[in-house]
């Protein structure tokens, strides 16, 4: 792990690992590709082009510690369509030789977990959480106020992959990361609940980037029935939608 990597934890996470790194879903909200692009382009040879994606196959070589939880690339999105399958399956690969570490994989390209040769190694392997970031169920506001130039997945599709996932695997372990937190339409609790999350983190953005957020009221009512249907929530940061102060 890079010193200045890693600054977007979960709080279960121990260390976070980038063999690959950027994304070219550029997000409007995303800190990552801030990081990247400002500052650490300037101090790191790592990121001397960027936010441009990269495979570092020497980091192949990390060693992991049993107990461990470790981030898989959260500095990107190693399941972009962009991504060579052959860099996902060397890191997979990496993965597999450490049966008493937890890795948790990351993506808003959750289709790519189906994709042949990597499902078949996902549904052999243990040791990993296979987490999807889904902001909201509702693709319209995605469309108009949070997508920009390169598209990520819609949100639907993401959740309906989700749920194909859990079918096809019905013992993976999956989470779902809800941050940032955007509004979303009534049935996003059933719709996360069809996909068997072992748990799920909830938070508002962190950078003041105005997004379309749901009131805090409609956020608190989300984790309760999540909670409701026996769904473990973490609350990152919960707070008024910044047009509520
Ligand atoms: S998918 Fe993640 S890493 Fe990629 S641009 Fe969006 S927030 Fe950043």
């Amino acid at each position: 792990m890079g010193k200045y990597e890693g600054t977007r934890m979960f709080h279960k996470v121990t260390r976070t690992w980038n063999p690959i790194i950027g994304c070219k879903h550029l997000c409007s909200y995303c800190w990552a590709w801030r990081l990247a692009e400002d500052r650490l382009s300037k101090m790191l040879d790592k990121y001397k082009y960027g936010f441009r994606p990269m495979f570092y196959e020497k980091e192949l070589k990390a060693k992991f510690k049993p107990n461990e939880l470790v981030f898989v690339a959260d500095m990107g999105d190693m399941f972009g369509e962009w991504v060579p399958k052959s860099w996902i399956l060397k890191v997979l690969s990496t993965i597999k030789r450490f049966p008493r570490t937890t890795f948790l994989l990351l993506t808003k390209n959750p289709k790519r977990y189906l994709e042949e040769e990597i499902f078949d190694n996902l549904s052999r392997m243990s040791n990993v959480i296979l987490g999807a970031t889904i902001e909201t169920n509702d693709d319209l506001v995605y469309i108009i106020e949070v997508r920009q130039n390169v598209r990520p997945p819609l949100p639907s599709e993401r959740i309906s992959t989700m749920i194909k996932l859990r079918d096809l695997l019905p013992n993976a372990r999956t989470m779902i990361s809800i941050e940032p937190i955007i509004k979303f339409k009534s049935g996003f609790a059933e719709e996360v609940y069809a996909i068997k999350p072992e748990f799920v983190y909830i938070g508002y953005d962190n950078y003041d980037n105005k997004l379309p957020e749901p009131k805090l009221k409609d956020t608190v009512k989300l984790i309760s029935k999540l909670e409701d249907y026996g769904i473990t929530v973490y609350r990152k940061t919960i707070r008024k939608a910044w047009y509520e102060y």
